[in-house]
């Protein structure tokens, strides 16, 4: 069997290795660097994958999030909502702009934010909502658009882990993750669904005034050449890193369908198993479904109940078995996020979701050896412990 990795890159690579040699070694016979053609061609690749008017690359997801709250204006003391169980970075641009974090609890099955915590947390100071589409499966959208348009607030959805995914309103009309909220961002980190080969990031939108300020607050406020209009940052995708989204964006469906078939072999093989419970996937499908897009399984991440997680961890990587607990610690609990106004009683969820998570290794090379030696060694564990 061959060793099993969380995410691995390797075999990806080998299946474009080809194009991405030879246009790496364009761009450095051509020394176009820096907002080369690539990037150009990136961006309107992107926009027309996603079915979005602008597609704006910069260095990273992080960068991708604070600059769309740049330029949607929001201003000290605002208060921005988002989900108390996901990545540092969506809280961190909030506290960094001096924006203030309102974090809530989140939904036990599909561990995105939860209405009505959300609902319940919106004061008159409130001026945006950051949904985040957690491990590859978009928050509720619809109900988070029709709160937003009743309270007069923006969306930027955190759609770092969603790329591709497909959000089916109730009344069957679809789109992409993304292209839903008032603007977005997503990251190009190497592991996330379309990686590169280092940093990158973009923010996607609609609205053609945004996109405007946007270009200009990532190349230093710039609108014309040396004439600084507003504060902005540094914050670009390289060619080089262009090229390699540029061979695999093509590639990203396919990407995602290996993704979910793993994760219907995991499920089959978790189904019944008392002590687990399996992702839920909803959005109109039922189970891990093949046709469409509903969830893009940036991680696939078991519920363990009764069971010692770390010592499950622990198991699997004795076994060869890399795992992850994404994520161990909630938002509102950690030293750089406090907050007095913060009530433990209101975060039970997410406090019970950081100690029954575990993520199993996913990515697009996982064959059914490696499926069936890690579900058998999950299984031996629970079924002794
Ligand atoms: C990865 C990630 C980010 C940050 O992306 P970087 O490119 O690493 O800066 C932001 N939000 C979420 C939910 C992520 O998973």
């Amino acid at each position: 069997m061959k060793k099993i990795q969380m995410v691995d890159l390797k075999g990806q690579y080998a299946a474009i290795k080809e194009t991405v040699d030879t246009t790496i070694q364009e761009i450095i016979d051509n020394a176009s660097f820096v907002n080369g053609p690539k990037v150009h061609e990136f961006q309107k690749n992107l926009e027309d994958y996603l079915g979005v008017k602008h597609v704006i690359p910069c260095a990273n997801g992080t960068d991708a999030l604070q600059i769309a709250m740049m330029g949607l204006g929001l201003e000290q003391g605002d208060e921005v909502i988002t989900a108390d169980f996901t990545f540092a970075a969506t809280v961190e641009v909030i506290a960094l702009l001096k924006l203030t974090p309102v974090l809530v609890d989140v939904n036990p099955d599909d561990f995105n934010i939860d209405i009505e915590a959300l609902k319940k947390a919106i004061t008159p100071k409130t001026k945006a909502i950051v949904p985040v589409h957690l491990f590859g499966q978009c928050a509720n959208m619809e109900a988070i658009m029709e709160i937003a348009k009743e309270h007069n607030l923006y969306v930027i959805e955190d759609n770092a882990q969603g790329i591709g995914a497909t959000y089916t309103y109730s009344d069957g009309k679809k789109a992409k993750s993304g292209t839903i909220g008032h603007v977005a961002s997503t990251s190009f980190f190497p592991s996330k669904n379309l990686g590169c080969y280092g940093d990158g990031g973009a923010i996607f939108t609609n609205d053609d005034d945004l996109a405007h300020i946007i270009r200009g607050i990532v190349n230093h406020g710039m609108y014309k050449r040396y004439h600084h209009d507003v504060v902005g940052v540094n914050s670009r995708l390289d060619s080089i890193q262009a090229a390699v989204l540029n061979a695999k964006l093509p590639l990203l469906d396919s990407y995602n369908k290996a993704r979910r078939e793993a994760a219907r072999k995991y499920n089959e093989a978790f189904k019944g198993v008392q002590k687990i419970t399996i992702p839920k996937t909803i959005n109109g499908c039922e189970g891990v479904c093949d046709t469409c897009d509903c969830h893009v399984f940036h991680q696939y991440t078991l519920k363990v109940k009764n069971v010692d997680r770390d010592a499950l961890a622990k198991h699997l990587n004795d076994n060869g078995i890399p795992c992850g607990v994404y994520y161990p610690i909630p938002l509102h609990a950690q030293k750089a996020y406090k907050d007095a106004r913060y009530n433990e009683a209101d975060f039970t969820i997410t406090n019970q979701l950081v100690k029954e998570v575990i993520s199993l290794p996913m990515h697009t090379e996982l064959d059914d050896q490696q499926i069936n030696f890690i579900t058998k060694t999950v299984k031996e564990f629970i079924a002794n412990n």
